[in-house]
């Protein structure tokens, strides 16, 4: 059987390589005589696996001994009340940027929590674009800023700049990473937490990454559940109770390939190079194909785009076509519309230079 390229905003493509060591392993990994998915996650060789991804994470991102790497369940939602819920501490009011539907519902989960002060949005310009920080009114008050590095839906992607960094003063940073993590390093001198699902650049879904600072670590409130805490979760070394063995076993996997095949500078070459050839296939079809974000902003892993300025029936006939020939899930996000492609780590470059070729094809043959 073919395998298809599957541009899915996540969960989204593995390397083949990965997939065939969980294949080969699923009966018996190392000699076990037992699959690592039935073995008890109090056992040695689970612990080694378990120690080992998250030994390799560390060595992956440069991250420094004074944060601790966690992992969680629950994904990158149960990490937006996590947030709120482990750094409120005595403060009743937290700083929300919101740039995108990511952000937005990252703000509106911690409100549950406290007050939300909204930094700055981008609704105006339908998210397009990244509010000028000259514009930004953060609240000094607030236990934290939080800020979505890439918008998954929106296709806006941006690194924080020491205008910004000016702006949001000595207050701790927390950044959603779910759709780049991995794709990129992390400057950890400017954030104090990042978090991230697996889901698109590390593996399947049922696990999200936390890297926090450990001075952050005490400030939770009282009716947080043990299961969200994350000093807890350090404590009991991301084993508090029967974690997601599966997910994090693939993650393993993945992490292990990406060691072996460069790191995450050699991935990021690669998305760099993947969304050039995207990006610049937009700027040579006279406005056939137009992506509405700030050159500024673009996303490298997310790349919404409209056919002729968003002609539906153009877009159907697109999506139609582009499935026929492997080319799979490229329709944008129900909120949005028009069409996208994420193309995360495990899209290869033969992947996207394929449906190039095929939107070349396509201008000319519908004109
Ligand atoms: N944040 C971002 C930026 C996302 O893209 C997503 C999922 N697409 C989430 C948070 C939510 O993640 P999850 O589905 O793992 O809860």
């Amino acid at each position: 059987m073919e395998r298809i390229f599957n541009f899915s905003a996540g969960p989204s493509m593995l390397p083949v390589e990965v997939l065939e060591t969980a294949s080969r392993e699923m009966l018996n990994w190392h000699g076990t005589g037992m699959g690592i998915i039935e073995m008890s996650h109090r056992s040695k060789p689970f612990d080694s696996m378990h120690n080992k991804t998250m030994a390799d994470l560390r060595e992956l991102l440069h991250v420094p001994e004074n944060f601790k790497i966690l992992m969680m369940h629950g994904g990158g939602t149960l990490q937006f009340a996590c947030v709120a819920l482990n750094l409120l501490g005595d403060k009743t009011k937290a700083n929300y940027l919101v740039t995108g539907a990511w952000s937005e519902k990252a703000a509106q989960e911690g409100a549950k929590y406290c007050t939300v002060n909204t930094v700055a949005t981008g609704k105006a310009s339908n998210f397009t674009t990244v509010p000028d920080p000259a514009t930004w009114n953060v609240d000094p008050e607030g236990a934290y800023f939080h800020y979505c590095a890439n918008e998954t839906i929106h296709g806006l992607e941006f690194d924080l700049t020491e205008e910004m960094l000016a702006k949001i003063g000595n207050l701790p940073i927390v950044a959603d990473m779910s759709s780049n993590f991995l794709s990129k390093p992390i400057d950890f001198t400017k954030h104090a937490a990042v978090y991230a699902g697996a889901q698109k650049n590390a593996g399947p879904a049922g696990v999200a990454f936390v890297i926090v600072r450990e001075d952050l670590f005490g400030k939770s409130l009282k009716i947080i559940p043990s299961l969200m805490d994350w000093k807890v979760t350090f404590e009991h070394n991301s084993l508090y109770n029967t974690p997601p063995c599966f997910p994090i076993y693939m993650c393993g996997l993945y992490f292990d390939y990406m060691r072996r095949n460069g790191g995450v500078e050699a991935f990021t070459e690669i998305a760099r190079q993947k969304a050039a050839l995207l990006y610049g296939t937009f700027a040579e079809s006279n406005g056939y194909y137009s992506n509405p974000v700030n050159e500024n902003f673009r996303s490298k892993m997310n790349v919404p785009f409209l056919v002729k300025g968003g002609n539906e029936a153009l877009e159907k006939k697109f999506l139609n076509e582009a499935e026929k020939v492997g080319l799979s899930t490229l329709a944008g996000h129900r909120s949005v519309g028009g069409l996208r492609a994420s193309i995360y780590n495990g899209m290869p470059m033969e992947g996207v230079a394929k449906l190039v070729e095929f939107m070349k094809a396509f201008q000319i043959n519908n004109p």
